[in-house]
């Protein structure tokens, strides 16, 4: 099931070591601003949702500042592990929506404050977000002309992971590729909010 996915601490491991490849590349760029070099600025974060002692590594939002005076702006690369300022993984986030809006037997809100602790009101926040927000967003504007047309507003995220697991060979491989493809533009939403 794919809830049990959640808890293997190799696949956080994989999302950690994309993390770090998706840094690199950010890194490789320079400053967007101004060329400059750029270094390790990282955010150390208490990610929920993972498996019980997951290195602390796995918990740091990779971050990039400007090593320029006069600049030093932050710089912050695309994540798989981490959506916005969140405090599930994202991994979390997206599993935890497909399963509730699995038709025509969604899980119930108490089923999966069972499984993962959410709370209601962070369920309904989710929902709200996904339903109201995410399909408007420039985010999904950018993104949807990239996946096939079945994959339509009504039932996001659920219906975008479905999407990536049915072109997988395994629902792991079906996840992570689902997560690179929201973190090909998701940067852009964090450096907005967490640059202020
Ligand atoms: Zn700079």
């Amino acid at each position: 099931m794919i809830s049990e996915l959640l808890q293997k601490s190799s696949l956080f491991s994989l999302l950690h070591r994309i993390d770090i490849d998706l840094t690199n590349e950010c890194r490789l760029k320079g400053c967007p601003f101004c060329n400059g070099p750029l270094y390790q600025a990282n955010y150390e974060r208490k990610p929920r949702g993972g498996p019980e002692g997951l290195p602390d590594e796995y918990c740091l939002r990779h971050s990039l500042c400007c090593g320029c005076d006069g600049c030093r702006r932050r710089c912050l690369p695309s994540s798989c592990l981490f959506m916005g300022r969140r405090v599930y993984f994202s991994a979390v986030i997206v599993v935890v929506m497909a399963l509730r809006q699995n038709r025509p037997n969604g899980a119930s809100a108490d089923e999966l404050k069972d499984m993962f602790g959410i709370s209601e009101k962070t369920l309904a926040r989710w929902i709200t977000y996904f339903r109201e927000e995410f399909p408007l967003s420039t985010t999904w504007q950018q993104l949807r002309g990239r996946v096939h047309s079945s994959v339509n507003n009504n039932g996001l995220p659920g219906n975008l992971l479905s999407h990536f697991i049915r072109h997988a060979n395994s629902t792991e491989e079906g996840l992570v590729a689902c997560l690179r493809f929201l973190a090909s533009d998701f940067s852009l939403l964090d450096s907005s909010i967490l640059m202020e």
